[in-house]
């Protein structure tokens, strides 16, 4: 008898649970089944479409990859039950940003995902997240000298700079004695704002470094520095004028000074890079070897073209999904997954990070890695 009634008030509490939450019975049609995609829910997760509102800030609606981010999280966060203030800073607007996050945190966000313009310069807005207890998670780029920063959410950065320099290694074959060079290099990185300039470009001059010691590699211009290869804002016209610059300095051209590669940390800047090189006289069958990131659309078809040689793809659907998966466990009062407590100090201390992980892509596989995975459909790319 005491066993019954055990039975009966166990199933009217599992029937009112449901209830409660609508996700039994799919009546609703509130679209609440696929959090499961983003978030791994399980049986215990009732409180996942309890939702709250989050707040993702990106840098700059001018450049492809930005946008898919912002999209992706938006999409993602929704399908997981979370109302979404989502705000793009203009054009790398850094007070805009500022503005943007205060109003986020005073419009009642509970965590905000921020891509920052510049690492450096988020101001006021963060001590006020902290003071009112609102988590942040920097997005792909770290947020430096703020202790408001909780986690971190990137791609593995040193290896998109190793991915570059070991590409352009085994292109010009430098590691085989019986190359001797020497090879011509020029360098270009990003914006000096923008913290994972230092590991991509440091990732970058691991592998090409010693080729420049032993004089395999040369870089005519100099200009090996960090600071002397930034492209300010990654812009497109800065880096096609400093190529500019460099061609008519060095007087590189396909029938003037060889010019057998330019590292180029992103695909924007290397778009720039593309420009003046065309300008010069290059063409696909003289194209020097030109490293990129992002696999954006412009640089995926100057790279059918002959234009630009290889990019790494880092699936912004995945970053979104880590940084969903985020937000789901501070919300739920866990903690997210870590998988690097080491690599990032943002000048307060080590930022607990997850590190996706990036991919070299070239023609030999970009169908793989880009169509067949939806990424893009074969006619945007043409
Ligand atoms: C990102 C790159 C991007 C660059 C320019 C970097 O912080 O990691 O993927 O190309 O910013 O927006």
């Amino acid at each position: 008898m005491k066993k019954l009634l055990v039975v009966i008030l166990a199933l009217v509490l599992a029937l009112s649970l449901a209830a409660c939450n609508g996700s039994g019975s799919g009546d609703s049609g509130d679209n609440k089944e696929p959090e499961n995609s983003t978030q791994g829910t399980d049986g215990d997760g009732s409180e996942a479409t309890s939702g709250g509102k989050v707040g993702v800030s990106m840098p700059t609606k001018s450049l492809q990859r930005w946008n898919q981010d912002g999209d992706n999280i938006k999409k993602q966060l929704e399908e997981a039950g979370y109302t979404v203030d989502l705000q793009y800073a203009g054009d790398n607007d850094t007070d805009l940003q500022v503005t943007q996050l205060e109003n986020m945190i005073s419009g009642g966000c509970k965590v905000l995902i921020v891509a920052a313009v510049n690492g450096e310069k988020l101001g006021s807005a963060l001590p006020q997240a902290k003071e009112e207890g609102v988590k942040v998670i920097a997005y792909d780029r770290l947020i430096m000298n703020s202790d408001a920063v909780s986690y971190y959410a990137t791609f593995d950065n040193t290896k998109v700079g190793a991915l570059q320099g070991q590409f352009i290694a085994d292109s010009l074959k430098l590691s085989d004695p019986a190359t001797k060079g020497p090879f011509n290099i020029e360098l270009f990185t990003g914006d000096p704002g923008d913290n994972n300039v230092n590991f991509f470009f440091n990732g970058a001059m691991d592998v090409l470094k010693p080729y420049m010691d032993s004089g395999k590699l040369v870089v005519l211009s100099k200009q090996t520095e960090k600071a002397q290869c930034t492209t300010v804002e990654w812009n497109t016209e800065k880096s096609q004028s400093r190529m500019e610059n460099l061609i008519s300095a060095q007087k590189y051209g396909p029938k003037d000074t060889k010019l057998d590669a330019v590292l180029s940390s992103n695909d924007s800047v290397a778009q720039g890079v593309t420009n003046a090189l065309v300008d010069a006289g290059y063409n696909k069958d003289n194209f020097p070897v030109l490293t990129g990131q992002d696999c954006d659309v412009a640089s995926m078809k100057n790279m059918l073209k002959g234009l630009q040689t290889m990019s790494v793809f880092k699936d912004t659907r995945t970053l979104a999904a880590r940084a969903v998966m985020m937000v789901d466990a501070i919300l739920k009062g866990s903690e997210p997954e870590i998988n690097d407590r080491k690599t990032y100090n943002n000048g307060t201390g080590i930022i607990p990070t997850y590190l996706e992980d990036p991919l070299q892509c070239t023609l030999d596989n970009y169908k793989e890695l880009l169509i067949d995975s939806g990424y893009y459909k074969e006619a945007q790319l043409q």
